[in-house]
């Protein structure tokens, strides 16, 4: 399946990141996945094939074009890739690094963006805190200015690639109390006082990883400020509004690669004489499926439709994640249900794919906080 806005570019888009996906990663997904890691010599090997610059700028070192781009390049991956981990490990520079591209200076985008737009670096977003999560507003990490340079101390969780991250687009407290005393720093490892906590275990996406980072004392020179100080909330908000598209947009292909496993499992698996596509009740079960995956694409496709038009549409996008996260779920468990005890097993990869989903309704603003949303904007 294809989504409604797509060109021949998308389609060359297409080719080239199933080509990379099947040569790259998925002979190896089984074993990163169970390794909880993917090699660091992947980045250079995405950005070599011109994968990291996809909808980015050109003068910033990307290839251009917009969000539909980069959605249709994280579906292939994901669906030729079969390693949901690697995929979103891979794709962190796509949450991290926005912000500064929107706000950033030249020189902040020469240092900061270009080079993990050439594979060199890794980058990622630090938003959570242990102690704040869907509550953004009240982030307790705290960046006091002294003199040239942000001192901040606090703890930031759950952060995608913060094991091997050089490059932290973090979210401070450099004001008073709220939404309006946020800020946003790049926070570059090696920095006196940043250090990584621990690599936390997970249900799903094992090959990514995720870690807690600690800030204690840690001097961030104050050229490293993004954007203007104590503007960092709205700038967060316009983030997450395109990363829930992006994770709605996941979650369509990983239904889909799941819903595909389950076409050609019940093509082959017989019981009582005959496949288990020749019962009714499986062939439903299928149908129903494709019908929820092609609603969400739909969804996902007038979200990213109307975004690449430059229209800023936080209800729909809350909409759109929420629908997309609901199906995923429900066609995994499904896809689980048609494998029976092999859907239970380890080496099947719908039993992957179906802890990959669960993650979904949470990450990028939890289902709850996305209803707030929709309620608030009433609707689009
Ligand atoms: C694998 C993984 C990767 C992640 N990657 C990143 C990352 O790269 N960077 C980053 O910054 N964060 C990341 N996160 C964090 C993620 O964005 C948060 O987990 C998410 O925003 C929810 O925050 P929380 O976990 O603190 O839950 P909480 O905010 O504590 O919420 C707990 C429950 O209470 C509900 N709740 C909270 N407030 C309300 C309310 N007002 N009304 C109704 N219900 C409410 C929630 O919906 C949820 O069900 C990641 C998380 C995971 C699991």
């Amino acid at each position: 399946m294809t989504y409604l806005f797509e060109t021949e570019e998308h389609a060359q888009l297409r080719d080239n990141v199933r080509r990379f996906s099947q040569k790259h990663i998925a002979p190896f997904a089984d074993a990163w996945e169970e390794a909880c890691e993917f090699p660091r010599e992947l980045y250079a090997a995405a950005a070599e094939a011109g994968l990291f610059g996809v909808s980015y700028p050109v003068e910033d070192g990307g290839s251009g074009g917009d969000v539909t781009h980069a959605l249709v390049a994280s579906e292939e991956m994901v669906i030729h890739g079969r390693s949901v981990g690697t995929c979103v490990g891979l794709g962190s520079h796509g949450i991290a690094l926005p912000p500064i591209v929107r706000l950033g200076t030249p020189e902040q985008k020469k240092r900061f963006v270009e080079p993990v737009l050439r594979g060199e670096k890794v980058s990622s977003l630090a938003i959570s805190e242990p102690n704040a999560g869907s509550d953004v507003a009240h982030l307790l990490t705290r960046a006091k200015r002294d003199g040239d340079a942000y001192v901040v101390n606090g703890t930031k969780t759950f952060i995608t690639s913060g094991c091997r991250a050089d490059i932290v687009t973090c979210a401070v407290r450099t004001g008073g109390e709220g939404h309006g005393g946020i800020s946003l720093l790049v926070i570059e490892r090696g920095t006196p006082g940043f250090t990584v906590g621990k690599k936390l275990k997970k249900t799903g996406w094992w090959a990514s990883d995720t870690a807690e980072l600690c800030f204690e004392d840690c001097r961030v020179p104050a050229a490293n400020l993004i954007g203007e100080e104590n503007q960092g909330f709205y700038a967060i908000m316009i983030n997450f509004a395109n990363e829930r598209l992006f994770l709605a947009g996941q979650s369509v292909a990983i239904a889909e690669l799941a819903y595909r496993e389950s076409v050609a499992y019940a093509k082959t698996r017989t019981a009582f004489g005959k496949t288990l596509m020749g019962h009714q009740v499986i062939r439903h079960k299928l149908a129903d499926m494709a019908t929820k995956i092609a609603a969400a694409r739909a969804l996902v496709s007038e979200c990213a439709t109307r975004v690449a038009r430059g229209e800023q549409v936080p209800g729909l996008a809350a909409m759109t994640k929420n629908a997309a996260t609901d199906m995923v779920m429900a066609v995994a468990d499904q896809a689980v249900q048609i494998h029976g005890g092999n859907g239970y097993m380890r080496e099947v990869l719908v039993e992957r794919l179906y802890r990959d989903a669960r993650l979904y309704p949470i990450g990028g603003g939890t289902r709850e906080i996305m209803n707030e949303i929709i309620a608030k904007t009433e609707g689009y």
